[in-house]
């Protein structure tokens, strides 16, 4: 496995780090784990769900590129850390979590921090938003074992995709996908290992 963050990307966009820096991380952590909030790795969140690595979700942040009038769709609220991040920067951020119990704690949490322009739905991810597409940026935050087609589909035009791709935990990549002129650019950020984006059949969600 290549050499992990790889010394090519850098997180260096001002207004990531400042987002980073305003949101207080030990909020998303489970109390027994407060004082590794700030460390720079992933924790777990409970059902064998994890809070991302900081540097990776300033990582995937950056590739967004994100501005005050962006809409963003995020798979995978998890903790809900990510997406304060995403609120930080964009208008309105749209985001969808298949465990209700997760998205529910994540909602209280940033709802306390006084975010109002966040819009939560429990589901299935692989199916997107349809009824509020297109976004200018989509975020996933789970590894698909292939390309969700259904978010490749509400992607706006010029918009721009970060997900991680891979069948196991082992052979995972992070992509950073370019919607232009109608082509998909697809440009590799690393490798990554994140929680699979699971496919629900109630069996399956723990
Ligand atoms: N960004 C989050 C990462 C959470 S881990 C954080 O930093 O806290 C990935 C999340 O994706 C988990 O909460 C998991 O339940 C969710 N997930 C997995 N498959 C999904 C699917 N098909 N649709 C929506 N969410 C899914």
């Amino acid at each position: 496995m290549p050499k992990w963050p790889p010394h090519w990307i850098e997180v260096t966009d001002p207004d990531v780090l400042a987002a980073i820096e305003r949101v207080p991380r030990h909020r998303f952590v489970p109390k027994h784990l407060q004082q590794h909030a700030y460390d720079d790795r992933p924790l777990p969140i409970g059902q064998g769900q994890t809070i991302s690595q900081p540097f990776v979700v300033a990582l995937m942040t950056q590739a967004l590129d994100l501005s005050p009038e962006s809409k963003v769709l995020e798979i995978g609220t998890g903790s809900g850390y990510q997406t304060a991040i995403l609120a930080e920067l964009a208008d309105e951020v749209y985001t969808v979590e298949v465990r209700p119990e997760l998205q529910e704690r994540a909602k209280r949490i940033l709802d306390d921090l006084g975010y109002a322009n966040i819009h939560y739905r429990v589901g299935d991810g692989w199916m997107g938003w349809p009824e509020e597409a297109p976004f200018d940026a989509i975020i996933v935050t789970a590894a698909a074992p292939e390309w969700p087609q259904a978010l490749i589909k509400q992607l706006a035009e010029g918009g721009r995709m970060v997900i991680p791709v891979g069948e196991n935990d082992w052979n995972q990549t992070l992509w950073l996908l370019t919607k232009l002129d109608g082509n998909l650019i697809k440009e590799s950020l690393g490798p990554v290992r994140f929680v699979p984006l699971i496919t629900p059949d109630h069996s399956s969600i723990s």
